[in-house]
């Protein structure tokens, strides 16, 4: 990836950013977030299959907004993510610059908003083929087999709470959860009070969920909390014809309403 190493130095050096957020090998080979401020610390940017996280999830820190203007490696999940953020006006496309991956692991030239638009129109934005599969096999289940299915998997639940630090949507200040006047969700990890966060969240990403996938892959017991998520974009793009992350000033499903809204789903 020369060529991004060569575009991070650039901008670096004539200070168009201050920070780049990329990825790079730990001492023991597995890739992490890097956060380069320094140019000659650039040529340590990699990229290839093993850089899957999605590295949004770090454009609403505080400490991390702190450091200045931010280039940000971004193959397609990432760039979605962005434009959710900037659609409910979590960040603004000027303070980023969007190094840009295709699926092939070539570096875009993102020049604007307009131009990062283009790409996603013009990519697959349903799920990843990866989830089709199973995503089909759990809409096949009764509704009382799903629900011994979601009970089994999130009875291994210890409410750590990864899911959502994984998820460049969960950007809230303070989380439902955190809140205890009232008491929204149990804090305990038992049966129920598991059912409620996951529901709580999964209804949180209804239409704005981007299937990354990031809150699986970051579940330390395995639950795939993503096809959650996924399940509901399927759900809402039959509905409502729409993909989250898709333009700047889309609006959200769950709280947009129009007086000649089909009501069928209501029951
Ligand atoms: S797949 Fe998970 S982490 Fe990714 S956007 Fe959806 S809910 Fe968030
Ligand atoms: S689960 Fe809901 S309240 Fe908690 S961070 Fe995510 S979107 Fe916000
Ligand atoms: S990451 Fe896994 S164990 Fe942790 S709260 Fe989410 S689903 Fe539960």
């Amino acid at each position: 990836m020369d060529n991004l190493i060569l575009r991070a130095k650039e901008l670096l050096e004539n200070k168009t950013v201050q920070v780049v957020i990329g990825y790079e090998a730990g001492p023991t080979g597995v890739v992490r977030p890097a956060f380069i401020s320094d140019p000659a610390n650039a040529d340590s940017l990699i990229y290839d299959e093993r850089c899957v996280q999605n590295l949004a999830v770090y454009l609403t820190k505080p400490e991390v907004k702190h450091l200045g203007r931010i280039a940000i490696v971004s193959s397609l999940p990432v760039m979605r993510s962005i434009m959710m953020l900037i659609s409910e006006q979590q960040i603004s496309y000027d303070e980023i610059v969007v190094l840009g991956i295709s699926a092939d692991g070539v570096l875009l030239d993102i020049a604007d908003l307009s131009v990062m638009q283009g790409y996603i129109d013009k990519s697959d934005l349903s799920n990843p083929v990866k989830y089709k599969e199973l995503l089909a096999e759990l809409k096949k289940l009764t509704p009382a087999e799903k629900f011994e299915y979601w009970q089994k998997e999130l009875s291994k639940c210890i409410k750590c709470y990864a899911c959502r630090q994984a998820c460049p949507m969960c950007y809230c200040t303070r989380c439902t959860v955190e809140v205890n006047q009232p008491q929204w969700i149990s804090v305990q990890s038992n049966a129920h009070g598991n059912m409620e966060w996951h529901i709580l969240r999964a209804m949180h990403l209804a239409g704005r969920c981007i299937s990354c996938g990031e809150c699986g892959r970051a579940c330390p017991v395995g639950i795939p909390c993503h096809l959650l998520t996924m399940h509901l974009t399927d759900q809402v793009y039959n509905y409502f014809k729409v993909y989250a992350g898709t333009s700047e000033k889309m609006n959200s499903v769950m709280s947009t309403y129009e007086p000649n809204d089909k009501e069928s789903f209501i029951v």
